[in-house]
């Protein structure tokens, strides 16, 4: 179990524009909002915590130029940390 939620991700998609892997790749895999999914997924265990998404969560650098834009000031470098750091 991970120890931040992530369900007030509303998926407002604000933070987008600020996020650098989804400028860079118009992907919602690589955008904040993408990643807090697959984090939910992970946590919720209708996903495996795998290499495969240790992979896609590991383009993110942490640069938590998200962060600062969510209205709902979401720990979200922290929670996609917890999850990275649990994937075997
Ligand atoms: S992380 Fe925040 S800004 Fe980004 S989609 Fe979720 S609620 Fe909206
Ligand atoms: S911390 Fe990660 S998800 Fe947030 S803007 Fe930076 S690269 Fe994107």
């Amino acid at each position: 179990m991970l120890q931040t939620s992530t369900a007030p991700c509303v998926k407002c998609a604000k933070c987008n524009p600020h996020c650098h892997t989804f400028i860079s790749s118009y992907d919602e895999l690589y955008s904040p909002r993408g990643y807090l999914h697959l984090c939910e997924l992970a946590n919720s265990q209708q996903i495996a915590m795998d290499k495969n998404l240790q992979e896609v969560l590991s383009h993110c650098d942490l640069c938590k130029e998200c962060e600062t834009i969510c209205p709902f000031h979401l720990p979200i470098t922290q929670m996609i940390l917890e999850v990275r750091h649990r994937c075997q």
